[in-house]
This record gives structure tokens, C-alpha cells and sequence, in this order.
């Protein structure tokens, strides 16, 4: 198998996390390439306490540096308006009419996919990649999406990632630094650099 990996979040901060989940895809589902998309700034900024998306998009690209596989696309953030996981796979179906696409995400995420703009036509779409986060478990997926998924893990339209847990969050990351703690251990060194430089988090 062969194909395109698309790997949405906030990234803020992105993690060793986020990168051992590219890399393991990549290599599980042979992915000629993962996209980060950094999502855009929240559409109610005044409520918002998520960091500029011009500071999450640069840790992202400096996060990406470590595997010639991964690329990062700000097409989430230049969109107007709310980000849409349907809208994003518009662009890079066109873009590649051919070419299986994937949509990796944690199993927090896939919790909530029946929530999503278009969901049942966005899977058919695409191929779901999952993650399974601590605590998470498949048989407690929400009702609405027991049908899709006990058919998708049949016909391999959704796969479960065999690699171990790397079990980090952002907000535990936010948190640490918040509490003058060293999340070096969690974040590519470039990354942690970034956030020191420009005193994110503190
Ligand atoms: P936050 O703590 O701010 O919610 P996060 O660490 O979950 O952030 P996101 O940027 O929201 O990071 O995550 C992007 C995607 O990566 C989501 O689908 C999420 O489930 C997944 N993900 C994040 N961290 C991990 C991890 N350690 N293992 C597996 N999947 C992860």
C-alpha cells in the first residue's frame, strides 16, 4: 500500500507524540508522505487560549525537519472561517485523484468523528488511521459509528496502529512548562528551543 497521509491538529505544541504516530503510520501503511495541518486560528479568538497559529505552524515545520516523509501544509490555516476535516480533503482529493488517501488521528479524535462536517461522505473519501490513546477502546465507540467502523476494519478502510503508545499530550506539555517543569524529553529538541526563544506556555 502506498499513499498520502493527512494529519490534522492544533500542534500546540506539537510532541514527540505526534511524531512517533507520523512515523509509525508511514511505516505501517508504507505513506509516501505525512502533511501536518496545523489548524487555524479558533473562529472565536476572544475565547480563545490557543497560541497564534503563526507560532504553531513554525514548530511544526521544525518538528517535520526529522523525516524527509513528513511535509506540513498551512491550507487549514489560510481557509476563512472554522476548520473542517471535509473541507481539507477536498483540496488534496483534487489535487490527487489517485492516490489513497489517509486520515490519521487519535482515538480521542475518532470518538468524535460522527460530530464532524459530512462525516459519512468524508469516509468514503478516505481511509482512517487510528491511534489508541490510554484509556480508549474501540467497543465504546459511540453508537453512531458502529456500523462504519466494524465495516471498515473488515474491508482495511480503517486501520489501528500496531506501534506502542507514546503517551504525551499538548495541554500536559503546556501544563509543565506552565509550572516552570522541563518538557525537553517530550519535544524535538528544535521545537523546544522554539518555545524557550519565544517564551510560549510560561
Ligand atoms: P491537546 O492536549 O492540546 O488536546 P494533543 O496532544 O491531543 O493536544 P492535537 O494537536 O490535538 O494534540 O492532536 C492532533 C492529533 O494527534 C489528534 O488526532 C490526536 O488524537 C493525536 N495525538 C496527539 N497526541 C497523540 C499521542 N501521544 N498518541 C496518539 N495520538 C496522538
Amino acid at each position: 500500500m502506498s499513499g498520502i497521509g493527512l494529519f490534522g491538529g492544533t500542534f500546540d505544541p506539537v510532541h514527540n507524540g505526534h511524531l512517533h504516530i507520523a512515523r509509525a503510520f508511514a511505516d505501517e501503511l508504507k505513506l509516501d508522505t505525512v502533511v501536518f495541518l496545523p489548524a487555524g486560528d479558533p473562529y472565536h479568538k476572544a475565547q480563545s487560549t490557543q497560541t497564534p497559529a503563526a507560532h504553531r505552524l513554525a514548530m511544526t515545520e521544525l518538528a517535520a525537519a526529522d523525516d524527509a516523509r513528513f511535509a506540513v501544509s498551512d491550507c487549514d490555516m489560510v481557509r476563512e472561517g472554522a476548520t473542517y476535516t471535509f473541507d481539507t480533503v477536498q483540496i488534496f482529493r483534487q489535487q490527487f485523484p489517485q492516490t489513497p488517501l489517509w486520515w490519521l488521528l487519535g482515538s480521542d479524535s475518532l470518538m468524535k468523528l460522527h460530530t464532524w462536517k459530512k462525516w459519512q461522505t468524508l469516509v468514503r473519501q478516505i481511509h482512517i488511521a487510528v491511534a489508541m490513546r490510554q484509556g480508549d477502546n474501540l467497543s465504546r465507540a459511540p453508537r453512531e459509528l458502529h456500523a462504519w467502523l466494524g465495516e471498515g476494519l473488515q474491508n482495511g478502510s480503517v486501520k489501528i496502529l500496531q506501534a506502542p503508545l507514546y503517551d504525551v499530550s499538548s495541554t500536559q506539555i503546556r501544563e509543565l512548562i506552565r509550572q516552570g517543569g522541563n518538557s525537553d524529553g517530550l519535544l524535538p529538541p528544535q521545537v523546544a528551543r522554539y518555545i524557550r526563544k519565544h517564551g510560549l506556555y510560561r
